[in-house]
């Protein structure tokens, strides 16, 4: 089955908008830090990462006084399991995920992590314990290896291969020039999305967190990379709390639950078979793509076999 995707109706709106506001957000959250309002309290302890349990509890929160992004979202991510946020554009999605890297601080509620309030912890042992693969990479430019590397800059060049085969990304690099010492990024070797996001699987498979954020691509792949994709993020998400923005529910119907977001409020909740089963929002959204994807398949038969 070709898993081509063509925007249609919202999705289109909705698709589109996620690829033009993604941030890396540990990057962002570097250039960030200067002037974030959000700061380590006196003396706070490092977080004590236990097996990577997220919390959620009657969290509201708006970027500015007039409007709440997220109203009353409670919701929990056992350790080990897999959580996913489904919904329309600027339901509030990426907003979660701020939240829980705490770019921001919450109105009322709070995040937690390990039963930890994320706001009296030291920020540096946050991002420590979270790792995050988001859909458009931004790689330094610098070599490959430094890229992955990046992921824990104490790893020895058999770490850093190891997490590469892991990643489905080390044959791939071995065809660059220079091998592991290939420069990417702007000034660099341009790389595909597909390779700039098992870059990124790399180095969250060497940071080795108990917490993954992830944050699926929204653009079109071919069959062949959104498999080894596929396969890579599940080794990277295998044994770890993970919380994935998904756009194709098809990559999410194994999810032990699904958090449908609409307008920051949760509406629905479930596996995949009782969202279905409930005919509501999910049903319609799961119609509405497998109904797209005929489209795709019908074309596709024409147009890109031959
Ligand atoms: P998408 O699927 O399009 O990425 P989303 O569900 O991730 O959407 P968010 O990015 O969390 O939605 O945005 C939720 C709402 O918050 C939107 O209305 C958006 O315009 C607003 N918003 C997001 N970031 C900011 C910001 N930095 N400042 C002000 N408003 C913001």
């Amino acid at each position: 089955i070709v898993q081509l995707y063509v925007p249609l109706n919202w999705f289109g709106t909705y698709y589109r908008a996620i690829q033009k506001n993604f941030v890396d957000m540990e990057n962002m959250f570097d250039l960030m830090r200067v002037d974030s309002d959000v700061c380590d309290a006196p003396g706070a302890p490092e977080l004590l990462v236990r097996r990577g349990g997220l919390e959620f509890k009657h969290v509201s929160f708006g970027y500015g006084p007039e409007r709440l992004v997220l109203n009353n979202v409670t919701f929990k991510v056992a350790p080990g399991s897999t959580v996913a946020l489904v919904g329309p554009s600027g339901a509030g999605k990426s907003t979660v995920m701020r939240l829980l890297f705490r770019f921001y601080d919450v109105n009322e509620g709070a995040v937690l992590v390990d039963g930890q309030d994320v706001r009296t912890v030291t920020q540096a042992s946050l991002r420590a314990a979270v790792g995050v693969v988001p859909q458009d990479t931004v790689l330094f430019n610098n070599s490959v290896r430094y890229n992955i590397q990046y992921g824990k800059l104490t790893a020895t060049p058999a770490d850093i291969i190891s997490a590469a085969k892991n990643a489905d990304i080390h044959d791939r690099i071995l065809t660059f020039p220079d091998a592991y010492d290939t420069q990417v990024g702007e000034r660099g070797l341009r790389l595909s999305g597909g390779e700039k996001q098992r870059i990124a699987i790399a180095r969250t498979i060497l940071k080795d967190p108990a917490i993954v954020l992830l944050d699926e691509a929204t653009s079109a792949l071919d069959t062949n990379t959104e498999r080894n994709i596929q396969a890579a993020l599940a080794r990277v998400c295998a044994n770890r709390t993970t919380l994935i923005i998904a756009h194709r529910l098809s990559t999410i119907v194994h999810a032990d639950e699904i958090l449908v977001l609409k307008d920051g409020e949760i509406i629905e909740r479930g596996s995949h078979e009782s969202l279905l089963a409930q005919s509501g929002f999910y049903a319609s959204m799961w119609q509405q793509q497998l109904e797209s994807r005929n489209i795709v398949n019908g074309n596709n038969e024409i147009n890109a076999e031959g």
